[in-house]
């Protein structure tokens, strides 16, 4: 008897609506979606109670973006996101998946679903086994899944057999307990969700500026003069965001956005807890919108500085050469570089108006507070660590870093995984880390690099990597080449996943698989010595505690840290670290971390404090811990992109229904799409150059060093997006990005620039 198919895609339609995109962005609408999004997943006195305690002083940190609270007063009425409620109703949903469930579905069953209708299938319950061969999966008690996941560990040839992926949503007591049982069992293989986000980031500015975070804290945004927002979509992805360029507005602020699309989030932003602001119709945030194309980041931010060196050549001053000469290098370098382009040849290579360039650079060039944000449009590209490198040479130039209201602020996506890199959750460790833990926990660090996830997956399709254990996420669907990853796993002889909700990485698996089911946010968490709580680091590098509220889905779900413990008491044989104790309480673990990681002293004092504690940040201070004690500048390529005819190049993006890999719903609404994933944003010069009408069914190829790659079933929608390039939501789109695309130095996957061509459904 054949074995039943396991589908690693689902190619069903749901019915495409197409309306006006919006132009204005929170609003009556966002309470209306959270409301509903409340009301249909959540227990009513649950919703009530979480939301009066989300992201409060003393309350539980979201689990969606990492973007800050305020240090000082809170809103009473809610410091959240529409978001925000649908991660914690997509977290404290009502539903459970239970093992009758399990019984009754077997994975290929399953697999027949969307990744919406997975995600939607209600809160795991207890820990289950998909054995070898086998078509369902099966409870399994927690001491066996623990002793079975020992045998495999203590099975391999070799620790470097054995990969350990964590989410960002890790707390800072998991992540750090996570890491020490990875390096006690002997392996770097430490891949993480950053790699596939701000490692372009953790890179570019760790080598310019001696620190991979932002410099800027929330106050700064407030008080900035110009805020230029690159490759950032604000309004679904960070909301609240939208609040603090509304404050930087109302102080005088200009705001530059530069983005192949346009998003209502930058458009305008109705504060839904201002009645004055629904009533005069919002505060419009952008002053200068700047469409450049993909990846034309680089050629933009080349022709702003030409337009300041031009300036600064006449005599203008607008080069903070005292800044310069006492805390920079390679200043020379950059000039001459610059002088090699001209402005013109820039403006077309970023698909930008020379003249819309000269607005932008009016505003750069006669303020001094300036702030660049950035997300996955700059770090998702081939050249992602050049593009924020760019960046910083234009803040050096004008001293903007290390002052109120002026630096560098990439906005993480993922609620906590700023603190898991904090924490040690790196493949590529720094020695005086691994020393301190050595000395601390007498242990012998492994101190070759591991697997980042791309090399991961590689290992994985070798058959190199054959224990795959993922803290959180969905790895399969977060990552590149869809196909190429399922294959990866599938070769593991165990994959194991600890988890809140079903997701598709639980149905694509090694021979055996584990789901290990936990506390969510959410959820209260009792240890031996009571209840605990943990703590995340957010955006702008403040630390804070995260403690749930709810009585958990189910009696047999454990808390992170006490799964990583259990594991690593069942796996280490001679440990002299005390897992089950630090597991006992949380304190123990704080304490730790306070003696291995500079910045925490006091912690278990100062993480008490209502709004936590800032970690140090030596560009914030312009103390650059860099290797020449300099912040440097850098010389970056001028990319030159040139399509064939029926070429296009594709980012994939996220809907306003979408975290991550994620589908709260099926609209995005913003973008006037609605009910319906497999689209492709076209120009309407593009579609008509083709002869297509809106709704064209295609399917999509990517051709990269030699080999094809296609997904199949999008319907072609028009949009505003620059003539050439075209938009997909991942990860219906993932499929087309190549393995072995990815950034230099960082190894980010290139989901941002991704050359495809397209043909209709016959
Ligand atoms: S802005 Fe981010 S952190 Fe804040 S509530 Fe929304 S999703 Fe959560």
């Amino acid at each position: 008897m054949s074995t039943p198919k396991i589908e690693i895609e689902n190619f069903d339609y749901t019915g495409l609506i197409l309306k006006e995109p919006k132009e204005k962005a929170v609003g009556i609408p966002a309470i209306i979606s959270s409301v509903k999004h409340m009301a249909k997943y959540m227990d009513p006195i649950d919703a009530f109670k979480l939301s009066l305690k989300i992201n409060q002083k003393g309350g539980f940190d979201c689990p969606g973006c990492a973007w800050p609270d305020p240090d000082d007063d809170r809103s009473a009425i809610g410091e959240y996101c529409e978001n925000g409620i649908k991660a914690i109703a997509e977290e404290a949903t009502k539903k459970s998946l239970t093992a009758d469930y399990f019984a009754n579905h077997s994975v290929a069953e399953i697999s027949k679903l969307s990744d919406f209708e997975i995600g939607k299938l209600g809160r795991l319950t207890e820990p289950m086994i998909l054995k070898n061969g086998a078509t369902h999966y099966e409870p399994i008690q927690w001491k066996d899944a623990f002793s079975l996941i020992a045998k495999e560990l203590n099975a391999l040839a070799t620790p470097d057999d054995a990969i350990f992926y964590t989410s960002g949503r890790t707390s800072n007591e998991a992540a750090y307990l996570y890491q020490l049982f990875i390096r006690s069992f002997g392996t770097n293989n430490l891949p993480d969700c950053s790699n596939m986000c701000h490692e372009s980031s953790g890179v570019g500015l760790s080598e310019t500026v001696g620190i991979g975070k932002g410099s800027v804290t929330l106050n700064d945004l407030y008080e900035a003069e110009v805020i230029m927002v690159m490759g950032q979509n604000p309004g679904t992805n960070h909301p609240r965001m939208l609040g603090a360029l509304e404050k930087c507005k109302e102080n005088g602020g200009k705001i530059i956005t530069v983005n192949p699309i346009p998003e209502a989030g930058m458009v305008n932003f109705i504060d839904p807890q201002s009645p004055m602001s629904i009533l005069k119709g919002g505060t419009s945030l952008t002053d200068l919108y700047v469409p450049v194309r993909l990846n034309g980041d680089v050629a933009f931010l080349k022709a702003i500085m030409l337009i300041l060196l031009a300036k600064e050549d006449a005599g203008e001053n607008i080069f903070d050469q005292e800044f310069i000469t006492s805390y920079t290098a390679n200043y020379e370098a950059l000039i001459t570089d610059l002088r090699t382009y001209t402005i013109q040849e820039c403006a077309e290579e970023s698909g930008v108006d020379v003249l819309l360039i000269k607005e932008a650079a009016e505003l750069l060039a006669y303020n001094q507070k300036i702030i660049i944000c950035w997300a996955m449009g700059l770090t998702q590209h081939e050249n992602g660590v050049s593009n924020i490198q760019e960046i910083v040479n234009l803040l050096l130039l004008r001293g903007a870093i290390g002052k109120p209201g002026a630096g560098t602020c990439p906005v993480r996506g993922h609620s906590n995984v700023q603190g898991d890199r904090t924490m040690g959750i790196w493949e590529a460790p720094k020695p005086a880390f691994l020393d301190k833990l050595d000395q601390v926990h007498n242990i012998k660090s492994p101190r070759e690099h591991g697997y980042h996830v791309v090399s991961a997956i590689e290992a994985m399709h070798a058959e190199k990597g054959k224990v795959f254990f993922a803290m959180g996420g969905n790895f399969l669907s977060a990552s590149p080449d869809t196909h190429f990853t399922a294959q990866a796993l599938q070769n593991c002889s165990l994959t194991a996943h600890v988890s809140t909700k079903l997701n598709r990485s639980h149905l694509i698996t090694g021979r055996q698989a584990l789901i290990l089911p936990c506390l969510g946010r959410t959820d209260k968490d009792v240890q031996a010595d009571g209840e605990q709580f943990v703590s995340c680091e957010n955006s702008m590098g403040v630390v804070q505690s995260s403690q749930g509220i709810l009585t958990p889905p189910s009696k047999q779900l454990k808390s992170e840290v006490a799964i990583v413990s259990e594991i690593a008491n069942f796996t280490l044989q001679n440990t002299n670290i005390p897992w089950l104790n630090m597991a006992g309480n949380y304190d123990k673990i704080r304490d730790a971390i306070e003696q291995v990681i500079p910045g925490f002293e006091n912690y278990n004092e100062r993480i008490r404090k209502p709004a936590g504690f800032y970690l140090p940040n030596g560009a914030r201070e312009r103390k650059f811990d860099t290797e020449n004690g300099k912040a440097n500048f850098t010389i970056n390529t001028l990319p030159k992109h040139r399509l064939a005819e029926g070429e296009y190049f594709m980012m994939t993006i996220r809907s306003h229904d979408q975290y991550n890999t994620t589908i709260y719903g099926l609209d995005d609404r913003y973008r006037g799409i609605y009910n319906e994933r497999r689209i492709i944003m076209m120009n309407q010069i593009d579609i008509d150059a083709r002869g297509w009408e809106t709704q064209q069914e295609v399917n999509l190829f990517s051709a990269f060093n030699g080999v094809t790659r296609e997904a199949r079933k999008f319907l072609v929608i028009p949009y505003t997006i620059p003539v050439g390039n075209v938009a997909t939501y991942f990860p219906e789109a993932n499929p087309l990005i190549p393995i072995d695309s990815y950034a230099a130095k960082s190894h980010t996957p290139t989901s941002k620039l991704v050359k495809i061509t397209i043909k209709e459904v016959s």
